[in-house]
């Protein structure tokens, strides 16, 4: 199915949901894959036994597959990389762990965690930044073998090369380098048999040949222990991608609480993945043109590693509910009656009381009008129910007393009419009105408050429509009792 051997992958730790940064790198990997006709590869980090969530798997594939970020190869997709999922590919790292230790490029370390703190409070005393003082480094082979054979615990680090200056390319920002001296001598196995994240994340990426890592900037400062991994196993380097932060609007780190950040609370919230996705397109990646709103195929089509901008990207609620409603705006009627149907289910009114014609003629009515296809049901309930009360600021404003009479006449007229559509409510409420001898106006937002409840809304001639004349007379009388009482 491919035309050429890229290969990318999305590595989440399964944490329990998908970060809206983490949907981010998702779809600059899908992006990047289908725009070359490469292979999108999922790949799951759970050597963190600590931090093992259960169902986080599922949920997270589940997610994904709602925003319409699917992968080629990953768990339940099995593809010849396998198996994609770290904690099954353990015998795998410790193989190449045996490797490393041969190679002398690792050393085990039996230090005490009492030893540890030890270190690191010396240091904290000095003013240096933590790191390990390579006690181990200097054992002997009798002595490590001897404490292989009491079954002293122990991890294995890598050993980071004294004084040498560690460069890699980077898509985003170019030449990188780092000082190997401020690097520590990095935990590769853990004392539990687990790798770490920087062994398993190299091993898989070397295995699974991953020709682009892109992935979150916070992965930057990784970077020079994995480039010196691939250079103990003797293996090319990917290419790197590091995507911006994603910022706050006051340029903080994006907050980590989950309600703010997690893909599925934006999913509950009503926003389309159409909207969503094209929102975190643009975090980090600019077309090089003026165009804001994106079809999945119009990013693919786009997309490239070469407009990934350096500088961190505002996460901007706004612009997101913006793009919502643009999206909105593109659904077709039959998509967005679906999604109404949904909402309906979940609120108080009764999902089969109204046929998909009414409602179809309620979702054209309220179109330009909404971000969220909730908003139907929130800003319009008189299209579910009948006002139960009156916006008071309204009635004391359009309400006066002789009102009551001009809508009993109004009522009066529109009974008379034969199956009325708009034009037929138009002419019969002018009449009503030179009868009168009032403006149109008065009566057009008496009886609008008279059959929402409310000031605002659709024209007030298709909203006779749409409720039907029966419903607009009852309401207009029950408001007609309204005004007499006040
Ligand atoms: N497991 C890491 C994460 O949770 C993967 C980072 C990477 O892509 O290398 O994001």
């Amino acid at each position: 199915m491919t035309s050429n051997n890229i290969r990318v992958r999305f590595a989440p730790s399964p944490t329990g949901y998908l970060h809206v940064g983490g949907l981010r790198t998702a779809l600059y990997n899908y992006l990047f894959a289908k725009k070359n006709g490469g292979t999108f590869v999922l790949r799951i980090e759970d050597t963190d036994r600590a931090r093992f969530v259960e169902g986080a798997v599922e949920n997270l594939i589940d997610t994904l597959k709602w925003a319409g970020v699917d992968f080629d190869e990953g768990p339940g997709k099995e593809g010849s990389h396998g198996p994609y999922v770290q904690s099954e590919r353990l015998a795998i790292y410790r193989k190449h762990i045996d490797l490393l230790l041969a190679k002398g490029s690792a050393y085990r370390c039996f230090c005490t965690s009492e030893r540890l703190d030890q270190v690191r409070k010396e240091r904290e005393k000095l003013k240096l930044a933590p790191k390990y003082d390579r006690h181990c480094l200097n054992l002997t082979a009798e002595e490590i073998e001897k404490l292989l054979q009491t079954n002293t615990s122990f991890v294995v680090r890598m050993k980071v090369p004294e004084a040498t200056t560690i460069a890699f390319r980077d898509a985003v920002r170019e030449e990188v380098e780092f000082a190997s001296d401020a690097l520590d001598d990095q935990i590769l196995l853990k004392s539990d048999g687990y790798p770490t994240y920087h062994l398993a994340n190299v091993v898989d990426d070397h295995l699974m040949e991953i020709t682009h890592v892109i992935r979150g900037e916070e992965w930057l400062s990784s970077t020079p222990k994995h480039v010196l991994l691939y250079k103990y196993f003797e293996w090319e380097l990917p290419l790197f991608a590091h995507l911006p932060l994603l910022l706050n609007a006051d340029r903080s780190k994006l907050s980590k609480r989950q309600g703010d950040v997690a893909v599925e609370d934006y999913r509950t919230k009503g926003y389309l993945k159409e909207a969503l996705v094209n929102f975190v397109a643009l975090l980090g990646w600019n077309p090089g043109t003026e165009q804001e709103i994106f079809s999945k195929a119009e990013l693919v089509e786009q997309f490239s590693l070469d407009h990934v901008n350096k500088a961190g990207a505002i996460f901007n609620i706004e612009k997101l509910d913006w793009l919502n409603f643009e999206h909105l705006r593109k659904a077709s009627d039959g998509e967005v009656l679906a999604m109404l149907k949904d909402e309906i289910r979940k609120s108080p009114y009764s999902a089969n009381r109204y046929s998909d014609e009414y409602l179809l003629n309620v979702i054209r009515a309220m179109r330009e009008r909404m971000t969220f296809v909730r908003d139907i049901l929130d800003k319009s309930p008189y299209f579910f129910e009948s006002p139960a009360e009156y916006d008071a600021s309204v009635a004391e404003k359009r309400w006066k007393p002789e009102t009551a009479g001009q809508l009993k006449q109004l009522a009066e007229e529109f009974s008379g009419l034969d199956r009325p559509g708009k034009e037929q409510y138009e002419q019969a409420l002018q009449q009503v009105a030179a009868r009168l001898n009032i403006g149109n106006g008065s009566l057009i937002h008496a009886i609008r408050l008279a059959i929402s409840g409310v000031g605002t809304g659709p024209g007030v001639y298709e909203l006779l429509e749409i409720l039907g004349k029966d419903e607009s007379v009852k309401r207009i009388h029950h408001a007609i009792a309204n005004i007499q009482h006040e």
